[in-house]
Protein backbone atom coordinates (compact mmCIF):
# COMPACT_ATOMS: atom_id res chain seq x y z
CA UNK A 1 0.00 0.00 0.00
CA UNK A 2 1.19 3.34 -0.85
CA UNK A 3 2.08 5.18 2.30
CA UNK A 4 -1.53 7.87 2.96
CA UNK A 5 0.63 11.08 2.69
CA UNK A 6 0.61 10.23 -0.90
CA UNK A 7 -3.48 9.70 -1.58
CA UNK A 8 -6.24 11.55 -1.07
CA UNK A 9 -8.18 11.09 1.99
CA UNK A 10 -11.19 9.40 -0.77
CA UNK A 11 -8.21 7.07 -1.93
CA UNK A 12 -7.01 6.26 1.43
CA UNK A 13 -10.22 5.20 3.10
CA UNK A 14 -10.96 3.25 -0.31
CA UNK A 15 -7.21 1.13 -0.08
CA UNK A 16 -8.43 1.02 3.88
CA UNK A 17 -11.15 -1.16 2.24
CA UNK A 18 -9.28 -3.23 -0.44
CA UNK A 19 -7.19 -4.23 1.97
CA UNK A 20 -9.64 -5.31 5.13
CA UNK A 21 -11.07 -7.73 1.89
CA UNK A 22 -7.15 -9.16 1.42
CA UNK A 23 -6.94 -9.87 4.92
CA UNK A 24 -10.19 -11.44 4.78
CA UNK A 25 -9.53 -13.45 1.68
CA UNK A 26 -12.44 -11.60 -0.08
CA UNK A 27 -11.66 -10.12 -3.97
CA UNK A 28 -13.17 -7.17 -4.31
CA UNK A 29 -14.02 -4.65 -7.07
CA UNK A 30 -12.71 -1.22 -6.87
CA UNK A 31 -15.07 1.33 -8.87
CA UNK A 32 -18.00 -0.60 -9.27
CA UNK A 33 -20.66 -0.06 -11.24
CA UNK A 34 -24.62 -1.86 -10.78
CA UNK A 35 -27.53 -1.25 -12.33
CA UNK A 36 -28.10 2.39 -11.50
CA UNK A 37 -25.35 2.34 -8.81
CA UNK A 38 -21.73 2.43 -8.11
CA UNK A 39 -19.28 1.66 -5.21
CA UNK A 40 -16.30 3.10 -4.06
CA UNK A 41 -15.51 -0.62 -3.59
CA UNK A 42 -17.89 -3.51 -4.23
CA UNK A 43 -17.28 -6.76 -2.02
CA UNK A 44 -19.29 -9.74 -3.09
CA UNK A 45 -18.94 -11.37 0.28
CA UNK A 46 -21.06 -14.86 0.00
CA UNK A 47 -24.37 -14.15 -0.09
CA UNK A 48 -24.07 -10.96 2.18
CA UNK A 49 -22.12 -8.34 -0.80
CA UNK A 50 -21.71 -4.75 0.26
CA UNK A 51 -20.94 -2.01 -1.87
CA UNK A 52 -19.15 0.72 0.25
CA UNK A 53 -19.32 4.27 -0.91
CA UNK A 54 -16.94 7.03 0.37
CA UNK A 55 -18.48 10.21 0.53
CA UNK A 56 -16.75 13.06 1.44
CA UNK A 57 -18.71 15.65 -0.21
CA UNK A 58 -21.80 16.52 1.81
CA UNK A 59 -24.71 14.39 0.65
CA UNK A 60 -28.09 15.33 1.63
CA UNK A 61 -29.90 12.46 4.05
CA UNK A 62 -32.75 12.29 0.94
CA UNK A 63 -30.06 11.85 -1.48
CA UNK A 64 -28.16 9.11 0.80
CA UNK A 65 -31.65 7.26 1.03
CA UNK A 66 -32.39 7.81 -2.29
CA UNK A 67 -29.20 5.96 -3.35
CA UNK A 68 -29.75 3.47 -0.83
CA UNK A 69 -33.21 2.07 -1.85
CA UNK A 70 -31.01 1.10 -5.04
CA UNK A 71 -28.59 -1.04 -3.33
CA UNK A 72 -31.29 -2.58 -1.20
CA UNK A 73 -32.87 -3.27 -4.17
CA UNK A 74 -30.64 -5.31 -5.91
CA UNK A 75 -30.38 -7.29 -2.45
CA UNK A 76 -27.02 -5.15 -1.61
CA UNK A 77 -26.10 -3.78 1.72
CA UNK A 78 -24.84 -0.15 0.99
CA UNK A 79 -22.47 1.21 3.94
CA UNK A 80 -21.79 4.76 3.72
CA UNK A 81 -18.35 6.23 5.22
CA UNK A 82 -18.94 10.18 5.33
CA UNK A 83 -16.73 12.63 6.76
CA UNK A 84 -19.40 15.28 7.82
CA UNK A 85 -22.37 14.71 10.51
CA UNK A 86 -25.75 14.23 7.85
CA UNK A 87 -28.47 16.87 8.40
CA UNK A 88 -31.68 15.42 9.71
CA UNK A 89 -30.23 12.09 10.47
CA UNK A 90 -30.74 12.58 13.94
CA UNK A 91 -30.32 8.76 14.88
CA UNK A 92 -28.60 5.86 13.62
CA UNK A 93 -30.94 3.39 11.64
CA UNK A 94 -31.20 0.23 10.92
CA UNK A 95 -31.58 0.77 7.02
CA UNK A 96 -28.41 2.75 6.76
CA UNK A 97 -25.19 1.93 7.71
CA UNK A 98 -23.78 5.01 8.11
CA UNK A 99 -20.31 5.92 9.65
CA UNK A 100 -18.25 8.87 10.37
CA UNK A 101 -14.63 8.42 9.64
CA UNK A 102 -11.65 10.84 10.90
CA UNK A 103 -8.38 11.59 10.31
CA UNK A 104 -5.75 11.07 12.98
CA UNK A 105 -3.41 12.88 11.98
CA UNK A 106 -2.41 11.28 8.62
CA UNK A 107 -1.22 8.25 11.10
CA UNK A 108 -4.81 6.65 11.01
CA UNK A 109 -8.13 6.45 10.49
CA UNK A 110 -10.76 6.07 12.97
CA UNK A 111 -14.40 5.76 12.80
CA UNK A 112 -16.17 7.72 15.48
CA UNK A 113 -18.95 5.31 16.95
CA UNK A 114 -20.91 8.41 18.82
CA UNK A 115 -20.34 8.36 22.62
CA UNK A 116 -19.00 4.77 22.35
CA UNK A 117 -15.85 4.41 20.73
CA UNK A 118 -13.63 5.64 18.14
CA UNK A 119 -11.84 2.43 16.33
CA UNK A 120 -9.44 1.65 13.92
CA UNK A 121 -11.45 2.16 10.16
CA UNK A 122 -9.40 -0.77 9.03
CA UNK A 123 -10.47 -3.16 12.33
CA UNK A 124 -13.93 -1.70 12.03
CA UNK A 125 -13.72 -2.85 8.18
CA UNK A 126 -12.88 -6.46 8.96
CA UNK A 127 -15.61 -6.67 11.42
CA UNK A 128 -18.30 -5.04 9.63
CA UNK A 129 -17.68 -7.03 6.46
CA UNK A 130 -17.39 -10.43 8.63
CA UNK A 131 -20.90 -9.06 9.85
CA UNK A 132 -19.56 -8.02 13.97
CA UNK A 133 -21.06 -5.02 13.67
CA UNK A 134 -25.47 -5.32 13.85
CA UNK A 135 -27.75 -2.79 14.52
CA UNK A 136 -29.95 -3.41 17.64
CA UNK A 137 -33.14 -1.30 18.89
CA UNK A 138 -31.92 -1.59 22.56
CA UNK A 139 -28.49 -1.11 24.25
CA UNK A 140 -27.89 -3.88 26.92
CA UNK A 141 -25.59 -3.65 29.94
CA UNK A 142 -23.19 -6.32 30.57
CA UNK A 143 -24.31 -7.96 34.52
CA UNK A 144 -20.94 -6.68 36.05
CA UNK A 145 -20.68 -3.05 36.15
CA UNK A 146 -17.56 -0.70 37.68
CA UNK A 147 -19.69 1.81 39.73
CA UNK A 148 -18.12 4.65 41.31
CA UNK A 149 -19.90 5.75 44.57
CA UNK A 150 -19.71 9.30 45.87
CA UNK A 151 -20.15 10.57 49.49
CA UNK A 152 -21.56 13.58 51.02
CA UNK A 153 -22.97 15.23 54.45
CA UNK A 154 -26.39 15.31 54.70
CA UNK A 155 -27.48 17.01 58.16
CA UNK A 156 -30.85 15.67 59.53
CA UNK A 157 -33.68 18.26 58.94
CA UNK A 158 -35.05 16.70 62.49
CA UNK A 159 -32.26 15.81 65.24
CA UNK A 160 -29.47 17.98 63.19
CA UNK A 161 -26.80 15.13 63.34
CA UNK A 162 -24.53 14.90 60.74
CA UNK A 163 -25.40 12.35 57.99
CA UNK A 164 -22.91 10.99 55.42
CA UNK A 165 -25.50 9.13 51.88
CA UNK A 166 -23.62 8.41 48.60
CA UNK A 167 -24.78 8.84 44.68
CA UNK A 168 -23.76 6.69 41.92
CA UNK A 169 -21.16 8.92 40.36
CA UNK A 170 -21.05 6.30 36.91
CA UNK A 171 -23.28 5.50 34.36
CA UNK A 172 -23.77 1.69 33.06
CA UNK A 173 -22.16 0.47 30.18
CA UNK A 174 -22.76 -2.41 27.52
CA UNK A 175 -20.33 -4.09 25.73
CA UNK A 176 -20.29 -1.61 22.94
CA UNK A 177 -20.22 0.96 25.52
CA UNK A 178 -23.60 2.77 25.09
CA UNK A 179 -24.18 4.48 28.62
CA UNK A 180 -26.65 3.58 30.22
CA UNK A 181 -28.76 4.94 32.93
CA UNK A 182 -31.18 3.09 34.22
CA UNK A 183 -35.17 5.05 34.37
CA UNK A 184 -35.73 6.49 37.85
CA UNK A 185 -38.69 8.18 39.23
CA UNK A 186 -38.88 10.33 42.30
CA UNK A 187 -41.40 8.69 45.16
CA UNK A 188 -41.30 5.36 43.08
CA UNK A 189 -38.34 3.33 45.27
CA UNK A 190 -36.48 2.89 42.20
CA UNK A 191 -33.16 5.16 42.62
CA UNK A 192 -29.74 3.30 41.39
CA UNK A 193 -28.59 4.48 44.78
CA UNK A 194 -31.40 2.05 45.96
CA UNK A 195 -30.00 -1.13 44.42
CA UNK A 196 -29.33 -3.62 46.32
CA UNK A 197 -26.14 -4.52 44.98
CA UNK A 198 -24.90 -1.00 45.21
CA UNK A 199 -26.53 -0.51 48.97
CA UNK A 200 -24.16 -3.51 49.53
CA UNK A 201 -20.98 -1.80 48.24
CA UNK A 202 -21.02 0.91 50.42
CA UNK A 203 -22.34 -1.22 53.42
CA UNK A 204 -18.41 -2.88 52.84
CA UNK A 205 -17.25 0.35 51.87
CA UNK A 206 -18.25 2.01 55.27
CA UNK A 207 -17.59 -1.24 57.13
CA UNK A 208 -13.58 -1.74 55.68
CA UNK A 209 -13.60 2.08 56.30
CA UNK A 210 -14.39 2.42 59.75
CA UNK A 211 -11.68 4.79 60.62
CA UNK A 212 -13.65 7.52 58.61
CA UNK A 213 -16.81 7.05 60.63
CA UNK A 214 -19.37 7.07 57.91
CA UNK A 215 -22.87 7.58 59.07
CA UNK A 216 -24.75 5.87 56.79
CA UNK A 217 -28.64 5.30 57.79
CA UNK A 218 -30.87 2.40 56.45
CA UNK A 219 -32.14 2.45 53.46
CA UNK A 220 -36.29 1.02 53.36
CA UNK A 221 -39.18 2.01 53.25
CA UNK A 222 -40.78 4.74 55.13
CA UNK A 223 -43.75 6.67 55.10
CA UNK A 224 -43.68 10.28 53.76
CA UNK A 225 -46.39 12.62 54.90
CA UNK A 226 -45.51 14.46 51.80
CA UNK A 227 -46.75 12.05 49.11
CA UNK A 228 -49.08 9.82 51.60
CA UNK A 229 -47.74 7.01 50.66
CA UNK A 230 -44.25 4.84 51.67
CA UNK A 231 -41.10 4.74 49.26
CA UNK A 232 -37.31 3.40 49.59
CA UNK A 233 -35.49 5.86 50.73
CA UNK A 234 -32.01 7.35 52.62
CA UNK A 235 -32.95 8.10 56.42
CA UNK A 236 -30.92 9.39 59.23
CA UNK A 237 -28.75 7.45 61.23
CA UNK A 238 -29.66 8.42 64.78
CA UNK A 239 -33.45 9.39 64.51
CA UNK A 240 -34.74 7.29 61.20
CA UNK A 241 -36.24 10.60 59.90
CA UNK A 242 -36.65 9.98 56.24
CA UNK A 243 -34.55 12.02 53.78
CA UNK A 244 -37.30 13.09 50.90
CA UNK A 245 -36.42 11.98 47.38
CA UNK A 246 -36.53 15.69 46.35
CA UNK A 247 -34.24 16.98 48.88
CA UNK A 248 -31.69 13.72 48.19
CA UNK A 249 -32.02 14.79 44.48
CA UNK A 250 -31.45 18.35 44.55
CA UNK A 251 -28.18 17.93 46.46
CA UNK A 252 -27.22 15.16 43.98
CA UNK A 253 -27.44 18.01 41.53
CA UNK A 254 -25.97 20.53 43.59
CA UNK A 255 -22.69 17.90 44.19
CA UNK A 256 -22.18 17.34 40.66
CA UNK A 257 -20.06 20.10 40.21
CA UNK A 258 -18.17 19.88 43.51
CA UNK A 259 -15.13 18.14 44.27
CA UNK A 260 -15.60 14.75 44.84
CA UNK A 261 -13.93 14.44 48.46
CA UNK A 262 -14.36 10.75 49.28
CA UNK A 263 -15.69 8.26 46.69
CA UNK A 264 -15.65 4.47 46.59
CA UNK A 265 -14.88 2.38 43.46
CA UNK A 266 -16.57 -1.46 43.39
CA UNK A 267 -17.75 -4.28 40.62
CA UNK A 268 -21.24 -4.99 41.10
CA UNK A 269 -23.22 -7.94 39.81
CA UNK A 270 -26.70 -6.44 38.02
CA UNK A 271 -28.05 -9.75 38.00
CA UNK A 272 -30.09 -8.44 35.29
CA UNK A 273 -29.45 -6.82 32.30
CA UNK A 274 -30.55 -3.02 32.13
CA UNK A 275 -32.26 -2.37 28.97
CA UNK A 276 -33.11 1.39 27.18
CA UNK A 277 -34.07 2.32 23.88
CA UNK A 278 -30.90 3.73 22.05
CA UNK A 279 -30.68 2.69 18.32
CA UNK A 280 -27.21 1.95 17.23
CA UNK A 281 -24.51 -0.02 15.06
CA UNK A 282 -23.83 -2.38 18.00
CA UNK A 283 -19.83 -3.32 17.77
CA UNK A 284 -19.13 -4.97 21.26
CA UNK A 285 -15.87 -5.79 22.28
CA UNK A 286 -16.15 -9.34 23.17
CA UNK A 287 -19.30 -10.87 20.54
CA UNK A 288 -22.18 -9.96 22.83
CA UNK A 289 -24.37 -7.80 21.31
CA UNK A 290 -27.47 -5.72 23.29
CA UNK A 291 -29.56 -8.29 21.67
CA UNK A 292 -33.39 -7.76 22.87
CA UNK A 293 -34.02 -10.28 25.36
CA UNK A 294 -36.50 -12.81 23.59
CA UNK A 295 -38.60 -14.93 26.10
CA UNK A 296 -39.23 -18.28 25.28
CA UNK A 297 -42.29 -19.38 26.34
CA UNK A 298 -41.91 -23.48 27.41
CA UNK A 299 -43.44 -25.60 25.56
CA UNK A 300 -45.99 -27.38 27.04
CA UNK A 301 -46.09 -31.31 25.76
ZN1 LIG B 1 -32.02 12.65 62.67
ZN1 LIG C 1 -24.68 -2.39 21.64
Amino acid sequence: MIHPKYLSKHDWIQAEILSACDILGIEAAREFRGKGWRADVFVPNNGRPIAFEVQLSPQSLKKTLERQAKFERDGIIGCWLFENPVSKLNNERPDLPLFYVENDNYTSLLVNLGDRRKVELHMFLENFISNNIRFNSVAKTHTKQLVNLVFYDMPCWKCGEMNQLYYVDSLFSSSCNAKIRPKEMMWESNSTEYRQEIVELASKFIENRKDLNLKLGQIKKRYSNTIEDSYTSFGCYNCDSLFGDWFVMKAKLELKYEPKELTCQGEIDLGESVELDIPHWCFPNNGQFCEKEIKTVANKA
